[in-house]
């Protein structure tokens, strides 16, 4: 159990409000977050990448701003998230800081995650943090949200960052050790899963609503996390945050439940590519990239002779060899009229064909399924 955490190449973290933010006065539990920083740094010095999915923002801010108690309006969340994001960031650059390990901040809203053509640009994103060292420190980019925000909102978003990044382990901290056969606040004799490895109707059921008062969307929205998460391939764990060195904690056999995937991150994405998403356009290619992509190797403009259809950059496309015939799937880097500017040129002329700086590739060969 122990084991898969430290198999896991790559983690993200999902901290909830209540664990990081004294719900009295708004203040930012900076020992706790001090703890998780040396936990993380741990993780990244046996060589796993970690990103972090935070809440807080809202539950600091309100405090700051002198907002009342209770439920706010839309606009009152939204200004005190915009506040508290501030010094939630500030918070994680000190944390991690101490070990000299940069943060990124990226606010994105669910949208982002389900709509391809900003997934792309949001994902790039992470990946460049991640390959540059830093650790990425997410929350959802609540100023803009048009809907409620939910508490619970970024149990969902944390799952989506998990899919987007295929990573092996999802760990959402919470003040909870994992699901239970009932709700433990109700019944005493409530037992605690271990092990999860179907999400069936029995497990739903176990899940039940967020009490009122909760700070956190209770079972309900982690389960649809791990729903979302397991069908990416990505193992999620529930656990109790509240301990100093909560990894550490789960590392060393803390209560708490795993939702076992059935498929790697890597399948399960190929899988979505060549199953779940419908192609709008197709890029005819020659011999000499039929033959390249067989090898395993992206797909480079210079082999493509036609672009046809109308797509976005980040939809997906059929790519079709000399004599027609689909030979593979993939999401293509470009839209359809920047895919047909560049078609049959070496990707060095790109940046004068376009006018910026673009992807070598057309199609990433981790974008990309063979038919
Ligand atoms: N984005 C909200 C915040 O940072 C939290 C949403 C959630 O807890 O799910 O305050």
């Amino acid at each position: 159990m122990t084991s898969r955490l430290a198999r896991a190449r790559r983690i993200v973290i999902k901290i909830g409000s209540s664990l990081l933010v004294d719900g009295s006065d708004g203040r930012i539990h900076r020992a706790w977050l001090n703890a998780l920083a040396d936990d993380i740094a741990e993780a990244r010095a046996a060589g796993q990448e970690v990103l972090i999915v935070t809440s807080g923002a809202i539950a600091v801010g309100r405090r700051h701003l002198g907002l009342p108690a209770g439920s706010l309006r839309l606009e009152e969340s939204q200004a005190a998230a915009a506040s508290g994001q501030i010094r939630l960031a500030h918070a994680y650059q000190e944390a991690l800081g101490r070990h000299d390990i940069g943060a990124g901040q990226v606010l994105l809203t669910l949208d982002d995650t389900e709509g391809r053509r900003r997934y792309l640009n949001a994902l790039s994103t992470l990946n460049t943090l991640l390959k540059l060292g830093a650790v990425p420190v997410v929350n959802e980019n609540d100023t803009v949200a048009t809907a409620e925000i939910r508490f619970g909102d970024n149990d969902r978003l944390a799952a989506r960052v998990a899919m987007m990044t295929s990573a092996d382990v999802l760990v959402l901290l919470s003040d909870i050790d994992g699901l239970y056969d009932s709700n433990p606040k109700l019944n005493p004799d409530a037992r605690l899963i271990p092990e999860v490895k179907a999400l069936t109707a029995e497990i739903e059921a176990m899940g039940g609503k967020a009490l009122p008062g909760d700070s956190s969307g209770g079972m309900e929205t982690k389960l649809m996390a791990a729903r979302i998460a397991t069908g990416a391939g990505c193992h999620m764990v529930i656990t109790n945050g509240r301990a100093m060195h909560p990894l550490a904690a789960l590392r060393d056999g803390a209560p708490c439940t795993w939702f076992l995937a059935d498929a790697n991150p890597r399948t399960a994405r190929k899988r979505w590519i060549a199953g779940t998403l419908k192609p709008t356009g197709t890029l005819l290619v020659d011999a000499g990239a039929q033959r390249a992509l067989a090898a395993g190797r992206s797909l480079l403009p210079a082999g493509v002779t036609a672009v046809q259809g109308l797509f976005e950059r980040g939809d997906a496309v059929i790519v079709a060899g000399p004599d027609g015939g689909e030979i593979a799937r993939g999401l293509c880097a470009y839209n359809n009229e920047d895919a047909g500017r560049i078609a049959g040129h070496k990707s060095d002329e790109i940046e004068q064909l376009l006018g910026y700086r673009g992807r070598e590739e057309l199609i990433h060969r981790d974008d990309l399924v063979m038919s």
